[in-house]
């Protein structure tokens, strides 16, 4: 016998994402499954449950609804202060993104605010994103800073998240964002020289990732290649923001440094997408933000035909995208995008695991992976992306315990 503590039992489907079984989402019907100490010990049919597995501990009765594992957010920023809610109307009313990233408004603008922030107000804002990323379906993101750009301010953003990730359920992988943009008021060689010299050497024990915004206006290629190529030498896993706003050579960067992920790629080339795909990268796609800056589609049929795995992020952040729902993000890939369900879900399961490097562990269901699940009143797992801007989770389990609001 099995020894568990804690099971979910009479799942209509159960989407393992473990393909090989009975189809591409490795579908359960009456499935059932069973965790010890956070982690998954048994997946199966709920008849066989009983004879397999000893409980001792908390059962939880999905009620013939569907169960998915926890979504996996692979692009976020969520600590930051302040609203930008008047950029977006004047978005609504004609204003470009880039027309707004000048003066007070902005990036920099957010970095003022979040600068101006005290930690515990960072941390409260972050707590209550969290909170809404575990009601809307996810258990894990990618957490980015790139608001507080200097030492003293990024530092303060990555302990925001270390303490994040010890008071909620919610797994925070963190990633170094200091190359988001040149701050407002420094002079740009100088934060360079701080970003490659101080930043980069004191961050190593904290983030995982580092990250960096390879177009104007941001930083050029030459720059990008500069502070990625030191990242990696430091032992950072790395991330590009590439060819968003027009095509340029961050994509090029991404792969040719084996970056984890290339995200955005509205402007990725075929040449690019097929030199991604060599290198083993993701590409992280947001459709919430394409959205909201009216960004143009990305070449979807090109990463398919490359075999380039697609993962959808909600790129939570003040400027382009104040969502922390991933089900949203995968309607709009489908509706505005034409990528399947299917696909969309893969992007917010396995393929977002896949650019944390948390493959096996988070994004499906078999034994050993992260007992993280989300219990869902829809007819079929793809059926998600079919309730446009509803949020269908009935419950979400991280670390086998079904989690509850504060
Ligand atoms: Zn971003």
């Amino acid at each position: 016998m099995i020894r568990a503590d804690f099971a979910l039992r009479h799942a209509g489907q159960l989407a393992t994402m473990m393909a090989g079984t009975d189809d591409a989402l490795g579908r359960i019907r009456d499935g059932a499954l069973a965790a010890r100490a956070g982690r998954v010990v048994w997946v199966g049919q709920d008849r066989e449950l009983e004879s397999q597995v000893r409980l001792d501990g908390d059962l939880l009765d999905a009620q013939g609804a569907c169960v998915i594992p926890g979504l996996v957010d692979a692009h976020t920023h969520p600590v930051f202060a302040g609203s930008r809610a008047d950029e977006f109307a004047e978005r609504v009313s004609g204003a470009r993104y880039q027309a707004q990233q000048s003066g007070e408004r902005g990036i920099a603008r957010t970095v003022r605010l979040t600068r101006a922030a005290e930690a515990s107000t960072l941390l409260e804002l972050a707590e209550a994103r969290a909170n809404r990323f575990l009601a809307n379906g996810t258990t894990t993101i990618e957490a980015k800073t790139g608001y507080g750009l200097d030492l003293d301010n990024e530092a303060k953003s990555l302990d925001v998240l270390r303490k994040l990730a010890e008071r909620t359920r919610l797994r925070v992988m963190p990633t170094f964002l200091g190359a988001h943009v040149v701050p407002p008021g420094a002079e740009r060689q100088a934060y360079l020289r701080s970003l490659i010299d101080e930043m980069l050497p004191a961050f190593t024990p904290w983030a995982v990732f580092c990250d960096a915004w390879c177009e104007a206006p941001a930083f050029t290629a030459a720059e990008t290649r500069a502070l990625l190529g030191r990242a990696k030498a430091l032992g950072y896993l790395l991330r590009v923001h590439a060819a968003q706003l027009g095509p340029g050579d961050g994509p090029d960067i991404a792969a040719e440094l084996g970056a984890s992920s290339a995200d955005h790629l509205e402007f990725a080339t075929p040449a690019q997408i097929t030199a991604l795909a060599k290198a083993g990268t993701v590409a992280v796609l947001c459709p919430s933000a394409n959205f909201t800056t009216h960004g143009p589609r990305p070449p979807i049929e090109a990463m398919r035909d490359a075999g380039l795995p697609m993962a959808i992020a909600s790129d939570l952040n003040p400027g382009t995208s104040n969502s922390e729902s991933l089900p949203m993000a995968m309607s709009l890939a489908c509706v505005e995008w034409g990528m399947t369900p299917l696909e969309a879900l893969c992007g917010a399961t396995l393929h977002a695991a896949r650019s944390l490097k948390l493959d096996g562990l988070a994004g499906c269901l078999r034994p050993g992976s992260f007992a993280d699940c989300v219990v869902l009143d829809v007819e079929a797992p793809e059926a998600i992306p079919y309730y446009v801007g509803v949020n269908r989770v009935i419950q979400t389990v991280a670390g086998g315990a079904v989690w509850e609001p504060l």
